[in-house]
């Protein structure tokens, strides 16, 4: 069931669970929540939910009409952004309601998700009452807010409401492990602490982190050489902002000190950047470098004070083989 990966709110997804089990869905609902607990992703769910034809349990995730709701493109489910200039308008939300007497395309229901209803300004929501009043049966109207409070009372006792709150972040790391079975598991425990338990932004955190990451860990290590410590000590206290983006430039630095050896080494398939990386070090000195990542990279498992950890991991990288700094 698509439900599980909604971290927490066990008390929401029992309730989503039997109403689709007995297929007693409202036919007007709103998910009130702060943002990134998770009020999108269920409301993808009772869209596929409801254009899903499968004889068992819906959604099944597996006909043509969750396939195609899973990619955003079924007919029959018109998803409106009110964080989007004029998206719930009084003339937008007039286009929905002659839209909705219109029987569905291809699926048996028709399904109108309005995101960030705290967008739609009170004559708007007037304009939504009418349809909101009397329905048409083959259509389901999700809405999401931050809170309730943000809808006018007339609104609020025609829909059902769903409250949903963020995960603790242990909760956060347990969903995260499942979409992100890749990533080292204290990543994902550190995206989840630094985001509150908010998977939503756990996940941009660890989407939008990758090529940074990389970024960062390749001008460390062309600085690592350098005669000056400056420009060296420059990267690493840029990389210190949070603990799971240091720990995911140490996790870069751990690949490319090690694709670089092997380049030293005469392996041919590493990536050009290591290969170019690697000449003009010395393999020796290159080993040397290797073990004082890895150190660095160990040291984060611990809780460092990161304010201090980017001087320290500074001098940590300039160490040469008999312990010294290069200088
Ligand atoms: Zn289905």
């Amino acid at each position: 069931m698509r439900l599980s990966e909604i971290a927490a709110n066990a008390e929401v997804k029992y309730e989503i669970a039997e109403a689709m089990r007995r297929r007693s869905l409202p036919h007007a609902i709103l998910i009130e929540g702060e943002k990134g607990c998770g009020k999108h992703t269920l409301a993808d769910i009772l869209a596929e939910y409801a254009v899903c034809r499968a004889e068992g349990e819906r959604p099944c995730g597996v006909c043509p009409d969750c396939v195609k709701a899973q990619k955003g493109i079924h007919p029959d489910i018109v998803t409106v952004d009110g964080s989007q200039s004029g998206a719930l308008n009084i003339e937008a939300i007039r286009n929905i309601r002659s839209g909705a007497y219109i029987k569905p395309n291809e699926a048996e229901n028709k399904v109108y998700l309005l995101l960030q209803c705290e967008k739609m300004l009170p004559p708007a929501q007037n304009a939504f009452l009418k349809v909101l009043e009397e329905p048409p049966a083959h259509v389901l109207f999700v809405l999401t807010a931050v809170s309730a409070t943000t809808l006018l009372q007339t609104i609020r006792s025609r829909v059902r409401t769903f409250s949903m709150y963020p995960p603790s972040p242990a909760e956060a790391a347990e969903v995260l492990e499942k979409m992100f079975p890749d990533k080292p598991q204290e990543i994902l425990i550190q995206a989840a602490q630094d985001s509150s338990g908010n998977i939503g932004a756990a996940i941009e955190c660890l989407n939008s982190g990758g090529e940074e990451e990389k970024k960062a860990a390749e001008a460390i290590f062309r600085a690592i050489p350098l005669a000056a410590e400056y420009p060296l000590l420059l990267q690493t206290n840029s990389i210190i902002q949070n603990r799971a983006f240091a720990l995911g430039v140490l996790e870069r630095l751990c690949e490319l000190a090690s694709d670089c050896v092997k380049a030293s080494c005469g392996v041919k398939r590493v990536s050009p950047v290591a290969a170019e990386l690697a000449g003009g070090i010395p393999l020796k000195r290159l080993i040397t470098i290797q073990r004082n990542i890895q150190q660095a990279r160990e040291v984060l498992n611990y809780n460092v004070n990161l304010n201090f950890y980017g001087t320290w991991l500074c001098a940590a990288l300039r160490r040469n083989e008999n312990g010294g700094n290069y200088g």
